[in-house]
């Protein structure tokens, strides 16, 4: 099975900012922040995209949006605003295959992204 880049940093294998774990995700700062709070919400199984959730993820992805509000609000960003988001494959700019659930806030956050 191929190295894959979360589940190293889920197993201590390779460092990350961690903010935030439970028992069914980490959170971490992406490496590349592009706003002020920059997270990514992994669940610690090894789901490749969302093209790949069955339903038995549905409380695991409630639960993935429950930790982004968490995190916006401690940032201090939850009333002014931020963005979730999950890119899913190549077109849409997905690099990790592994499912990541970016929240971004902390400065303006325009529509539609590019
Ligand atoms: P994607 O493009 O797949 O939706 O998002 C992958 C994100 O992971 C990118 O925003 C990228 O900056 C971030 N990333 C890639 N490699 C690493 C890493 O080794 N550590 C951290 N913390 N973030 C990473
Ligand atoms: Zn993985």
């Amino acid at each position: 099975m191929p190295e894959c880049l979360f589940c190293q940093i889920r197993d201590g294998e390779l460092p990350a900012e961690i903010i935030y774990t439970d028992e069914q995700v980490i959170a971490f700062r992406d490496i590349n922040p592009q706003a002020p709070l920059h997270a990514l919400i992994v669940p610690r199984q090894h789901i490749p995209s969302l093209n790949d959730l069955q339903p038995e993820h549905d409380g695991l992805v409630g639960h993935l949006h429950r930790v982004a509000a968490r995190l916006a609000a401690d940032a201090g960003v939850a009333d002014k605003g931020y963005r979730v988001l999950f890119n899913c494959n190549r077109g849409a700019g997905q690099t990790v295959y592994h499912l990541h659930l970016h929240v971004l806030g902390g400065r303006l956050l325009r529509w539609p992204p590019g």
